[in-house]
Formats: structure tokens, C-alpha cells, sequence
């Protein structure tokens, strides 16, 4: 028999899963709990201080020195949706919905915690190593969780995520995904495999950090391909070396045969490289993809050298070879039989090799959160959703997650992309459906969210936020501003 003096369980609405919490127990995404018969969020919500825009005193009492201890303090804040709260199902309003005079615009701020079953993460990794073929799938303990993609220049792409592998395998699968995508966007460091049994990879993967490659941390990204570096640094060759190869998995170079040996009139030095001619000087496919020379499978570059022409050639010519990042290099000289051999490196190639490295950036990893504010997010904003969308195509309606400048996608819906390392810490969560949550805000002017069927009777002023616990953030005025004018196309619409 139930005790009497056992306090209920309340009901969570603030996602399908609908659990039910005892006192003093969280939900199953530890998220909300139960305090006392009450539903609390147990993160704070997140507020930006420190925009550019002047917020017109709203405690008409109080002197600005006198404002204490909640966002009212802040001159210029910014209610971001970490820590909001979800609502669900979502024809319910927003949050919050808040309102503050910018410059004598009156505008207003939909902040909610979006649930995002169609989302996934974009991982732009900077290196030349090989880290798996495209369309290879990445594994994530024992799962896939997605797949590699196009190469960028220098960079290795992945694509993480997605709705298939949160609800379209098996039940594992879903978490796992789920799971990978909420700690990469939480800026933690998620061990990854791609590949299958003859060609995998371990790649260990941090937003802001170093990859960690097969055990080896990452240092740098590559000037150029093997072509562009021969054309960055041609001339600091002249006279040091007869010949330079710029190792490269992609595109090799060779100076003597390149358009810009031609025009510094280095005369040919017959050197036959093995790999598919592309255009003078410039070779693919010279060896396989691996973590060596360039991103070569190649540890000795030799192996990328036919024999020499005995024409042209000649013995003591001198011959350097060196990768795309400076990181590996060797200097030869010709013998009698024409065959390299290794020689002390000439002062002024090793400088040239160093300022390869020097024009290096340093690799780290990039994670985007890309999510679709769907139909029924956009419900929590709107009462006619679609207006929302045209609203945010025709730049009246601004997109920020966590006050962060989001790329809005072109074409139809709201389909958003975001580099995390812009976003407050901890801005994600999770719902065990499975599904991220991430944080999405929408600005724009009052009389705007009135013509698109805003929730009006929800608007409150943000002096009348002050939920606890709270937690504040500066922005960083070299990144974007949400609040800034620029952001709407009425403000360039405005005669100056
Ligand atoms: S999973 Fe979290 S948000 Fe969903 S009902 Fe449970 S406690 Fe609420």
C-alpha cells in the first residue's frame, strides 16, 4: 500500500519521453527534476552580457551602480536558450519570449531549447593524413555514427549524425550517435574508428584541439598542395637546389618542370616521378593515401622516383624533397650512376623548409552542429510557422544558437549551422528518444513577430527574467553580436 506520506511523482512534459520524477530525482536526460512537487531545470539559463546595444533601464528606481546580481546588472544582455527549457508538444509558446528596447527599436527574443531529431555535426579536421577513404563509416564504440566525406582543402571532412543514425538503425546505434554528437558539441574528445579491417583509423576528435591520429597528435595543417607550395616558395630554391619535389597525396610538385621553375628558367633536370601527369610539374596519384610524407603512404620519398634521364641529368646535381607541411624533408645529391644520395643539407634549404612549417597552420578540429528548427519548433515562435521561415529568409528574423552566429541554409526551412566553439560551454543536451537539445533564439522587431502570429501575450520584458539559477557570459566583442543592427535587413533598408 502506498504511503500517504510519499510524496508524487510529477509528470515531465518537456519532452515525448514524459517521465515521471520522484522527489529529489532527475529525469532520465538529468535535465529537469523534481524539487519539492516542483519541475525545475537543473542548468542554469544562460545570459550574454556585453553587447554593443543599450538597454534602457528598466529598475526606474534604482540607479544603473545599484543593479545587482541578475541580468538587470548587465547593460546590454542577451537571454540565450541554454538553459531555457523545451516545450512540448510545441504549439505551446516558447519559454521565453522577451522583449527590450535596442536603440529605440522595440524588439523581441523567442529563446527555447530546441529537441532536434534531424541533426548531426559537420567535423572539418586539418590534416594531410589519411585518415579513411570518402564514404568509409565512422565508427563510435562499435557503432556507425557516419561517414567520411569530400576532402577540403588540407582538411579531412566527416559527416556525423543524422536522422538514420539516430532512429533508422538499431536502438544501440541511436545512442551511441546520440551520445557521440552531444560530447563532441559539448567540446569533450569523442575516439572515433573509420574504416573496416584492412584500412582503419583510430582519430581521437576535440573541437579547438589537436586530432590524435592512430595514437600520434596532429601539429599542423599543410601550406598548400605540393603545386601551390612549389609556387609559394620557387623562388627560395633558385640557386640552393637543381630540383625540388613537394610531396603530396593529392598533387605532387616538381620546380624543374613547373610553371614557376619555367619562369625562374631552371633548365630540366630529368627527374621522372611515378604518378599520373596531371599538367607540367604537377603529378597525382604518386603513392597511396597513408599517415607519411604529405599524406603519402610513403616513409622514404624515394620510392616516388623513376630512374633519372642519363640525357639530362648529371652527377653532383642537387635534389631536395620535401611534404606539404615542411615536416618531413631530404636533400640528395646525384652520383655517378645518377642515383640520389643522401648529402648534409645546404643553411638555406633547411631555412626554406622551416618557413614551410612556419606558413603551417595549426591542425585542430572543427565541429559544426547543423539541426533543421523543424515545423513544430517553430510552433513555440509562431502560430502560422511558415511565416517564421519567410521571416528568416527575408533577414527580419535573426537565427543565433546560444547567441552564436548561425549559417541559415539556403532553400526551404530553417536548417542551421553552427561552429560550437561560438557557443557558451555545456550549451547541449539530450533527450533519450534519442535526440539533442540544443539552443536556438530568434530576434527580431516586435511589430515583425506581431504580422508573422507571435505569441504576443507571452511577451515579457527581459528586466522580468530572472530565473535561478543563472548564469552569465561576456561576449566576445571581436565575435558576433546578436543583438547588433546589421543583422536585419530593415537597418540597411534605413536611409542613413
Ligand atoms: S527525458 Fe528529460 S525532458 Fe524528457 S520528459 Fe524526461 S526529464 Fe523531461
Amino acid at each position: 500500500m502506498k504511503d500517504a506520506e510519499t510524496p508524487a511523482k510529477i509528470r515531465c512534459d518537456a519532452c515525448p519521453v514524459m517521465c515521471f520524477i520522484a522527489d529529489g530525482k532527475s529525469g532520465a536526460c538529468d535535465r529537469y527534476a523534481n524539487h519539492a512537487g516542483e519541475l525545475v531545470r537543473l542548468d542554469p539559463l544562460t545570459i550574454i552580457e556585453g553587447t554593443d546595444q543599450k538597454l534602457v533601464p528598466f529598475l526606474k528606481d534604482s540607479a544603473p551602480d545599484e543593479w545587482d546580481g541578475n541580468i538587470v546588472k548587465g547593460d546590454r544582455p542577451f537571454v540565450t536558450a541554454v538553459g531555457a527549457g523545451t516545450t512540448y508538444p510545441d504549439y505551446k509558446p516558447a519559454p521565453f519570449i522577451v522583449s527590450q528596447d535596442i536603440d529605440g527599436v522595440d524588439m523581441v527574443t523567442v529563446v527555447t531549447e530546441g529537441i532536434f531529431s534531424y541533426c548531426g555535426v559537420k567535423v572539418k579536421i586539418d590534416t594531410d593524413r589519411h585518415i579513411g577513404h570518402e564514404r568509409d563509416v565512422v565508427y563510435a564504440d562499435g557503432e556507425p555514427i557516419g561517414h567520411v566525406m569530400t576532402s577540403e582543402y588540407g582538411s579531412k571532412m566527416l559527416s556525423l549524425g543524422g536522422v538514420e543514425h539516430l532512429t533508422g538503425g538499431s536502438k544501440k546505434e541511436g545512442r551511441v550517435t546520440c551520445d557521440a554528437l552531444l560530447r563532441l558539441c559539448n567540446r569533450e574528445a569523442v575516439e572515433v574508428t573509420i574504416g573496416e579491417e584492412d584500412h582503419r583509423t583510430q582519430v581521437i576528435i576535440q573541437a579547438g584541439k589537436a586530432p590524435i591520429i592512430n595514437g600520434v597528435e596532429e601539429k599542423l595543417m599543410r601550406v598548400g598542395c605540393g603545386s601551390a607550395t612549389i609556387g609559394m616558395f620557387a623562388k627560395q630554391w633558385l640557386g640552393h637546389a637543381d630540383d625540388v619535389v613537394v610531396v603530396d597525396d593529392h598533387i605532387t610538385g616538381v620546380l624543374s618542370e613547373h610553371e614557376a621553375g619555367k619562369q625562374l628558367e631552371m633548365p630540366p633536370t630529368g627527374i621522372k616521378i611515378k604518378g599520373r601527369r596531371s599538367t607540367p610539374g604537377r603529378y597525382f596519384q604518386v603513392a597511396d593515401p597513408g599517415t607519411g610524407w604529405g599524406g603519402t603512404n610513403i616513409e622514404d620519398p624515394l620510392t616516388i622516383l623513376g630512374p633519372f634521364n642519363p640525357k639530362i641529368a648529371r652527377q653532383g646535381m642537387r635534389l631536395l624533397m620535401v611534404s606539404t607541411t615542411g615536416e618531413q624533408f631530404s636533400y640528395y645529391e646525384l652520383d655517378a650512376d645518377l642515383v640520389p644520395q643522401p648529402a648534409p643539407m645546404p643553411h638555406a634549404l633547411k631555412v626554406s623548409t622551416d618557413i614551410i612549417a612556419e606558413n603551417c597552420e595549426p591542425s585542430i578540429c572543427s565541429v559544426l552542429f547543423m539541426g533543421g528548427a523543424g515545423g513544430s519548433l517553430r510552433a513555440g515562435v509562431t502560430e502560422n510557422p511558415v511565416r517564421l521561415t519567410r521571416s528568416v529568409k527575408d533577414a527580419l528574423t535573426h537565427v543565433s544558437c546560444g547567441g552564436a552566429a548561425a549559417y541559415v541554409w539556403p532553400g526551404g526551412g530553417i536548417t542551421v549551422m553552427v561552429d560550437v566553439l561560438d557557443m557558451p560551454t555545456g550549451s547541449f543536451g539530450y533527450v533519450p528518444t534519442p535526440a539533442l537539445v540544443a539552443p536556438i533564439e530568434f530576434s527580431l522587431r516586435v511589430s515583425d513577430y506581431k504580422t508573422l502570429g507571435g505569441h504576443m501575450s507571452e511577451i515579457r520584458p527581459v528586466a522580468d527574467v530572472s530565473e535561478e539559477p543563472l548564469r552569465k557570459v561576456t561576449l566576445d566583442r571581436h565575435k558576433h553580436n546578436p543583438m547588433a543592427r546589421e543583422n536585419y535587413r530593415w537597418s540597411k533598408d534605413a536611409p542613413s
